[in-house]
């Protein structure tokens, strides 16, 4: 059987051999490699791919786990987002317009499930649709469909659902098999000649240069997850941070005292549905709630067609709080039963758990009016050539990963880089 998209076995470099090797290609006159980027979900996968199609230069992926994707780029909703949310003139717009053609594109191109399942945001009241009414603006003004439904439209496409004020449809929202896409991603940089060191966690990196001794890039120093094994130190021209939770620890060790910055973490927990009815097709979201860090408590399908909800918002201290809080179920419930009140509610219970990397306690949408919204921070820090920084990629950093891509190939290469 012919496999649905190419994936090439991904070579697993030993650290030992990784941290020795010479590279030919690099265009770099003393480094290991020419590109180093810390951490191997979709937004450092989709980087390290980009990177690695450049003639002449040598990528490696350093990731600390076994196996790609498997902290938040697998602990998501897996929805294409259409771009309504994040405002005007921010990353977050421009790269979730741009990475959601590229995704589609990719996906029909490769065989990558996905669906454009439609997605409605639901009003109960005249407050509400005040914010819905906010979304078709901006859209319109950023040039993404979207319409109002009729009465008769929602009765007859989606019978279960309770809109007293209205509904706006959002026709290019999708989903995506997210674990597909990394595959993708992980074989396409492999066959691209990148180069990958799981199991390899990254404890240190000293920026080159810094004592006037006419060195350049880092030195990145890595220890095997077991803590088996000794240390090992490569070298890279450009160091691309994209560590997720731990982007912020990563940051931390480049830049000094007082650049650093203190990371926070809202946690969303997902519900599952195990009864069969009211099974909606298209996607389910409350109207936005200004301020709050999430999209509120919606509905999503995976590509299996099964229903989820969530997630909500909670604040943590520790990233790796990932067990589902009972505690949470019951604001939950009260959220769904809002635009589905035949709902089960004993059918509902705790599912998993995702971390969003926030630079504060901030929200990730811009509401009416941008109060306390924070946008992607990519940049290549000031007084450190080469070090490009990925911080609070939060939702829609799934969507937007391949125009991330190509956004951090553009700091380093394009008009204006420090290359
Ligand atoms: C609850 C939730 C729902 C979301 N829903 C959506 C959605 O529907 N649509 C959408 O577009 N986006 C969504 N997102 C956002 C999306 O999931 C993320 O933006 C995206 O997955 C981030 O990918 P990443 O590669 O930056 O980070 P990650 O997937 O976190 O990858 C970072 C990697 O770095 C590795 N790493 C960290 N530190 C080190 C180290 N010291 N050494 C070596 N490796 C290290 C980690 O092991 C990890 O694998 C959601 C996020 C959350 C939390």
């Amino acid at each position: 059987m012919v496999p649905p998209f190419p994936r090439t076995a991904a070579r697993m470099l030993s650290r030992e051999i990784a941290g020795k090797r010479n590279f030919s290609t690099s265009k770099s006159r003393n480094a290991d490699f020419t590109h180093a980027v810390i951490g191997a979900g979709a937004v450092g996968l989709a980087i390290a791919r980009q990177l690695a199609s450049r003639t002449g230069t040598s990528t490696i992926l350093i990731e600390r786990h076994g196996s790609v994707g498997t902290e938040t780029s697998s602990r998501n909703s897996e929805v294409i987002h259409a771009g309504l949310y994040y405002g005007p003139d921010s990353l977050k717009t421009k790269l979730c317009l741009r990475g959601k053609h590229l995704l589609y594109d990719l996906c029909e191109a490769q065989n990558i499930p996905h669906s454009r399942t439609k997605k409605w945001i639901i009003a109960q009241d005249a407050q509400q649709m005040g914010e819905l009414e906010a979304l078709h603006a901006f859209a319109q003004r950023i040039d993404v469909p979207t319409h109002f439904l009729a009465r008769k439209e929602i009765q007859t496409q989606e019978p279960d659902v309770r809109a007293e004020a209205g509904v706006l449809e959002s026709p290019t929202t999708g989903i995506i098999d997210s674990h597909a896409f990394m595959a993708y991603l992980e074989g396409s940089f492999d066959e691209r000649g990148g180069d990958e060191m799981l199991h390899t966690v990254v404890t240190k990196v000293e920026a080159l240069g810094q004592h006037g001794d006419g060195e350049e890039g880092y030195a990145i120093t890595t220890q095997s997850r077991d803590g088996k094994g000794g240390e090992d130190v490569i070298t890279a021209e450009a160091l691309i941070n994209s560590a997720g939770l731990a982007a912020m620890d990563i940051s931390n060790m480049v830049l000094p005292p007082d650049r650093h910055r203190k990371p926070y973490y809202a946690k969303g927990t997902y519900f599952s549905y195990a009864a069969s009815h009211p099974k909606p097709n298209t996607l389910l979201y409350p109207a936005p709630k200004p301020g709050s860090g999430g999209l509120g408590t919606h509905l999503t399908l995976d590509m299996a067609g099964r229903v989820r909800f969530g997630p909500d918002v909670e604040w943590v201290d520790d990233p790796t709080d990932l067990t589902p809080n009972p505690a949470r179920l019951a604001a939950a419930i009260q959220v769904i039963k809002d635009y589905l009140p035949s709902i089960d509610a004993q059918a509902i219970g705790l599912d998993y758990c995702g971390i969003r990397p926030k630079l504060g306690k901030t929200s990730g949408t811009y509401g009416k009016d941008g109060e306390g919204f924070a946008d992607f921070y990519i940049k290549e820090e000031e007084g450190f050539k080469g070090f490009v920084n990925l911080l609070g990629i939060e939702s829609p950093g799934l969507t937007s990963a391949l125009a991330i891509a190509e956004y951090v190939e553009d700091i380093l290469y394009g008009n204006g880089s420090s290359a």
